[in-house]
């Protein structure tokens, strides 16, 4: 073993056995020899594997005992970076939390294959001396005498350069007077100015700020503050501290393909933007930021979840904003949720880590009472702005009329509004236009042929769409069943049903809708919200999507067509999450001068989770849903693992899950519940039958089931998929 001079944390290898981690679903690492090259931890190689060849990262010294004569030899060691230790650490944990194949868990972290290999030169021209006998035009003289004054410049850059054809630019390099060049490709993203000034703060602002500035090794902050305090531009100061500090600094974001708001505040904090990462992005944009990161040119990320698996070689800060959403969980594949393992990075990487939420989850609120997190408070919306009046509309005493969906005082309330010249959101959490379609003669339900789900009218579109596996259907001439004719009636509404209403009801009003299926994209959802904001709309509907922090100074009542809908399958969560969404959604109401106005419409108005946002006593519902929780056992006072048994054949999933029932484990302080057909009882053509595994803090959660597992092994088609800290209970 050598040590390089370097990185003398590092290890080389040569002439021996690597255990080398491919991106693949297998049990762990294999080993190999190492050829010629030395190598070392982290590196990234090619490696022979069964007739083909696969990417693997050299994770540590061999383990089989395999003779070396029979062991396959690395064929190359890629240019790229090494993966930074950290990294390697990151995904050794996270598969070792979530039961996940270690590969599985690497492909996140090489998911841009390309990346690894070198980058393809930009080619450019320059001069050489003038070759005799060379016919010179006026167009070739402006070229030559362009080329000697600027360094290489590509071809088309020097034709523009000397006002002339590319034609010309192509002569010269034929006729050997310009030489083509190699440059390496620019580095793609400016550096933060963390020297400038930001906004001047308040003083809970400045205090808050000045906490998170000084810290630099680990710990976790709870930044906690009502929607417009300014907790973005408090935790924009521990950006800049860790800038200063020359460390890169992640800030995950649970809908960043939506934020261009945000990244417009960061580009007026910080005179750049910020490196931006998600699954739209464009594969060379995805190559470039992946190198970035690894090379510290990228000095901010903003991004997905999936961002958390990015190489960075010197992570200084990492920013959880609006910690308690669940798009941060992610429910397929490794099943892992960004903020827990936000925090894991960051314990890994010795650097801080700041969850930031106006609704912070119970499980980070719990982590604080136990003395894990520190808590921040920011309690007031900035400049004076005040927090909306939250009521409600009881359905039951002013309901709308028959076949429309919003109600007398709520219809009133906006008329007021648009009088006033303001702007108002109805929010629904629902796509589409109806939820469920039937036929009003048999009452024939149309289902989605691959789901327990029913089929959601998009009538914009044209479609039946299943929101759960995507099937999508015209509407049938007949009733499938009854076959008869034109009897099919929408019920219940999506947001373009409301749309509809709306715009039937206000008619001189502005409607536009927003949702994931009706803004293409970033750059079509950057334009939607700036219409919003300039004041292009007058009335806007949407989804979750709109609530997602959103700064529009002219809207000033906020309509919620359906609060109770959350409330509805009896989840874990499901009073707090509607509580958080409602909270956030309400927080769009009234953020600059014009104070804001929220009519939440319930059949149940009495329900602890109406109760607390008219009374805007957050801490007293939270300690009354955490009371419940810990007295049923459940999370975040004790654990709970998902485990979802899927096959195609309902017969042999049965029997599989019987087996698997016989070989639970009998530990004390844990609890199987199961199997049952899960409420999602089929998914995608598969039968699903789920174990709940209730456990205690104190119960070594993982090894058990891991245990379990390898007992009773999935035969293909058959999978068992394991979810630890659930969040989706279908
Ligand atoms: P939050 O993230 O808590 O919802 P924001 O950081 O988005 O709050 O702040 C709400 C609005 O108030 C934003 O437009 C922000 O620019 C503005 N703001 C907050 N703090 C200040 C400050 N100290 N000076 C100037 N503007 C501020
Ligand atoms: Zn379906």
């Amino acid at each position: 073993m050598l040590s390089a001079a370097a990185n003398p944390a590092r290890h080389f290898y040569c002439n021996s056995r690597v255990a080398v981690l491919l991106p693949l679903p297998l049990a762990g690492a294999y080993d190999y020899r190492v050829g010629a090259d030395p190598v070392a931890e982290g590196d990234v190689v090619e490696v022979p594997l069964a007739g083909r060849t696969s990417l693997g990262v050299v994770w540590g010294p061999g383990t089989s005992a395999t003779d070396q004569a029979k062991l396959r030899t690395i064929l190359r060691r890629l240019p790229a970076k090494p993966l930074p230790e950290a990294l390697c650490r990151f995904v050794d944990w996270v598969a070792a939390y979530t039961l996940a194949p270690p590969g599985a868990v690497l492909k996140m972290a090489i998911s841009v294959p390309a990346a690894l290999e070198p980058a393809s030169p930009i080619w450019a021209v320059r001069a050489l001396a003038v070759p005799d006998g060379l016919k010179l035009t006026e167009a070739r003289r402006r070229v030559l005498a362009a080329a000697a004054a600027h360094p290489p410049l590509t071809m088309a850059d020097l034709a523009r350069e000397a006002g002339t054809g590319d034609s010309v630019v192509k002569g010269l390099v034929e006729a050997g007077a310009l030489e083509k060049v190699a440059l390496a490709p620019p580095a793609p993203f400016a550096p933060p100015q963390a020297h400038r000034d930001g906004p001047a703060l308040s003083e809970s602002q400045a205090q808050a700020a000045a906490s998170l500035a000084e810290i630099a090794g680990f710990h976790v902050w709870l930044l906690d503050g009502v929607t417009g305090s300014g907790k973005t531009e408090v935790y924009f100061e521990a950006v800049a501290a860790a800038l200063k500090r020359g460390r890169q600094v992640l800030v995950l974001l649970p809908e960043i393909a939506l934020s261009a708001q945000w990244l417009g505040r960061f580009r007026s904090r910080f005179g750049v933007e910020p490196a931006v990462w998600h699954s739209e992005l464009s594969d060379a944009k995805r190559r470039a930021t992946w190198r970035a990161v690894a090379d510290g040119t990228a000095s901010v990320v903003v991004g997905a979840r999936s961002a958390l698996f990015l190489p960075f070689p010197d992570l200084g800060l990492i920013v959880v904003d609006e910690e308690h959403d669940g798009a941060f969980k992610q429910e397929d594949g490794v099943c892992y949720h960004a903020r827990d393992m936000a925090v894991v990075r960051a314990r890994i990487g010795a650097c801080p880590v700041i969850l930031a939420s106006a609704t912070p989850s119970l499980e980070t609120l719990a982590n604080v009472q136990a003395g894990r997190y520190l808590r921040l408070h920011l309690p007031d919306r900035h400049a004076g702005a005040v927090l909306p009046d939250i009521g409600v509309i009881d359905l039951r005493r002013t309901p709308p009329p028959r076949g429309f969906w919003l109600a007398p005082p709520l219809v009133a309330a906006i008329e007021r509004t648009l009088a006033e010249g303001e702007q108002a959101m109805l929010f629904l959490n629902r796509r589409g236009y109806a939820p469920l379609t039937l036929c009003r003669k048999c009452g024939h339900r149309l289902q989605c042929p691959h789901c327990t789900a029913w089929l959601v009218e998009h009538r914009q579109a044209g479609r039946l769409i299943c929101h759960h596996c995507g099937h999508a259907t015209r509407l049938p001439p007949v009733c499938p069943e009854c076959e008869a004719e034109d009897s099919f009636a929408a019920c219940g509404p999506g947001i373009e049903r409301i749309a509809e209403e709306a715009t039937h009801r206000f008619p001189g009003a502005r409607v536009a809708m927003m949702a994931s299926d009706t803004v293409a994209g970033p750059h079509a959802a950057a334009e939607f919200v700036r219409q919003v904001a300039d004041h292009e709309i007058d009335l806007l509907v949407g989804t979750q999507i709109v609530a997602k922090g959103y700064h529009f100074p002219m809207l000033t009542l906020v309509g919620v067509v359906d609060a109770d809908l959350g409330l509805e399958g009896g989840d874990l969560r499901a009073g707090e999450r509607t509580f958080q969404l409602l909270s956030q959604v309400a927080g769009r109401a009234g953020r600059a001068e014009r104070p804001g106005r929220v009519l939440l419409q319930t059949f149940q108005p009495d329900h602890p989770v109406m109760r607390a946002l008219v009374a805007g006593d957050r801490d007293s519902f939270i300690a009354a849903e955490a009371e419940c929780r810990r007295d049923a056992g459940m999370p975040p006072f004790a654990r709970l693992a998902a485990l979802v048994v899927s096959g195609p054949d309902a017969g042999a999933v049965d029997d599989y899950a019987r087996r698997l029932a016989r070989a639970a484990p009998h530990t004390e302080g844990l609890e199987v519940i199961g199997p049952a057909p899960a409420p999602m009882a089929i998914l995608r053509g598969r039968h699903r039958r789920r174990f709940l595994i209730k456990a205690a803090r104190t119960v070594a959660l993982q090894a058990a089931l891991k245990e379990w597992l390898a007992a009773c092994p999935a035969k293909q088609p058959l999978r068992v998929q394991v979810d630890i800290d659930p969040y989706s209970f279908v």
